[in-house]
């Protein structure tokens, strides 16, 4: 067999999700050892700290608590590590948004120790997955640097994401809509996934469940998010943005709309915007590259204007976009490594007209 035969498929190795899910923390985290490390920002610690402490000390253990300052920076979680001062550590449970996550990641490979995530939004996929997004002190991503294996429990207490601020959410469904299509795009281009082997008919399943729950759900998901609801639909679009959106992409590969963000990170207004929109503009964009019909690509625009995600640059931030800024972030997109996972060729000409020709459609549809 050759190595490019080979398939891999990487998971979390339980993954715990349900109102009040945080109460087992305690009982899932007891057989790692007695000795826990927490690690969040000042926010999730103050208003989470004390019962997650208790949940910990009630199961016997005596966790530690470390608060992540600022940008996640190689200095940082140094600086994490020496907090510790050599502490005996059983198990690093990160407790947050995607840096927190990530920042308890980090710190786990440093300490070559197991790694649980507990997400308390579910504005992308970082829970489920073996990355860990580094920045520099100018809050500028400079690596994605990667686990040996996925995290040991990713627990989702719904009560707590329902309680969070609906922007999230959303952009978790910005984040998780296009897995189907990028898991496809890399199947039917030569592209392989962050295993390096090529995608996964399991994770193509996994992606078209995550695109079929979030079109199905999605709407009534975030009603019952803005009134911090836990209903059956905020469950499964939570589920769709968390677990399946990971392992679409991790199995299946990513394709033209999360290169996008090569270029959206580096335009005018368009780089503030959450991930989660940039990625739910750039599948417009990516399925306008695949010639997909005007009536295709507006009907997913309808979806974006009724659940609250944009459908052109002007709704992600950045009003009266030019010819020539658009060829420009058609250009800074060349160098995204995902670009050969499609079914045809990408240039920077192909491009630029892609995202005018969603700029029309959003326009005609507005009109
Ligand atoms: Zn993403």
């Amino acid at each position: 067999m050759t190595a490019t035969a080979l398939r891999i498929f990487g998971s979390p190795r339980r993954y715990v999700q349900g109102p009040g899910a945080l109460d087992q923390l305690g009982i899932e985290a007891r057989p790692y050892g007695a000795s826990p490390v927490l690690v969040g920002d000042a926010h999730v610690m103050n208003l989470l700290g004390g019962k997650l402490r208790r949940l910990c000390e009630e199961s016997g253990l005596k966790p530690l608590c470390l608060v992540l300052e600022g940008e996640i920076t190689r200095a940082a979680i140094a600086g994490l590590e020496d907090q510790l001062g050599g502490h005996d550590v059983s198990l690093v449970i990160g407790v947050g948004g995607g840096k927190s996550l990530d920042a308890a990641k980090a710190l786990a490979v440093r300490l070559g120790k197991p790694v649980f995530t507990v997400p308390t939004i579910a504005s992308n996929d970082s829970p489920t997955s073996a990355a860990i997004a580094m920045y520099d002190e100018n809050h500028v991503m400079i690596a994605v640097d990667r686990m040996a294996s996925n995290p040991d429990l990713v627990l989702v207490d719904t009560a707590l994401i329902a309680q969070a601020p609906v922007t999230f959410l959303l952009a978790g469904i910005g984040d998780a809509i296009s897995k189907k299509f990028e898991a496809d795009g890399c199947l039917a281009g030569t592209g392989v996934t962050p295993f390096g082997t090529r995608p996964l008919l399991t994770a193509i399943a996994i992606a078209d469940c995550c695109y079929r729950t979030i079109r199905r759900h999605g709407a009534a998901a975030v009603t019952d998010c803005k009134r911090n609801e836990v209903t059956p639909e905020l469950e499964a679009v939570v589920e769709a943005a968390v677990l399946m959106s990971g392992l679409g992409f991790e199995n299946g590969g990513l394709s033209l709309a999360h290169s996008l963000t090569r270029g959206i990170v580096k335009t005018r207004d368009a780089m503030n915007a959450i991930h989660g929109y940039q990625i739910a503009w750039a599948l417009l964009v990516q399925w306008a590259a695949e010639e997909r019909s005007d009536d295709y690509i507006l009907d997913l625009m309808a979806f974006y204007r009724e659940i609250g995600l944009p459908a052109s640059l002007p709704e992600l931030g950045m009003d009266d976009p030019t010819e020539s800024e658009i060829g420009q972030m058609a250009e800074w997109t060349m160098v995204a490594p995902h670009l050969a996972n499609l079914d045809r060729p990408v240039d920077p000409a192909m491009l630029a007209a892609a995202i005018w020709r969603v700029e029309m459609l959003a326009g005609r549809e507005t009109a």
